[in-house]
């Protein structure tokens, strides 16, 4: 997949209520999604996040996918491309205040600290009850920027292992 349509989008989340898909001024429609580990974009109005990724599946494994895809050997990718799933994802977000112990907060995916006002919670309920647990949300500290993040991402290993535990509890 090399770009990712707003008709793509919407048939994506079509069973998310109220979905808003990026507003045209993020730039969707000329986005360079090679370079892109993920898609994410902040409703603001909502106080929703939406994420899209393409979730490789395979057991016990991590992927080092992007949404583009760019590997020497264009068989393996293919077939690395057949294992991938397109996941759309929408969080709740919890704004950190600006004042708090720490000036400065920590994203999850890129490893980089930030402002704290730049920095957002994340939180879906998972898809499955986990076991043993009561329960079923998981959390992310993540840029309020995710085109930034993007840049700044090395892997997305902790990406894989977040979304993966939001599939399969
Ligand atoms: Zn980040």
């Amino acid at each position: 997949m090399k770009i990712i349509t707003r008709e793509q989008l919407t048939q994506l989340f079509k069973k998310t209520k109220r979905f808003k898909p990026p507003r045209p001024e993020s730039g969707l429609e000329n986005m360079d999604f090679e370079s892109l580990k993920f898609l994410g974009w902040w409703d603001q109005t909502a106080n929703a996040y939406y994420l899209v990724y393409k979730l490789e599946r395979k057991a016990g494994g991590v992927s080092t996918g992007t949404l583009g895809g760019r590997t020497e050997n264009e068989a393996e990718e293919k077939e690395a491309e057949k294992r991938k799933e397109l996941v759309g994802l929408k969080f709740d977000v919890l704004r950190l205040s600006s004042r708090g112990v720490f000036a400065r907060a920590f994203c999850e995916l890129c490893h980089k600290h930030r402002k704290r006002e730049d920095i957002l919670l994340i939180s879906t309920e998972t898809k499955k009850k986990p076991k043993g647990v009561d329960y079923r949300t998981k959390g992310i500290y993540v840029c309020a920027d995710p085109v930034q993040c993007n840049k700044d991402m090395k892997n997305t290993a902790d990406l894989d292992r977040f979304i993966t535990a939001i599939l399969e509890g």
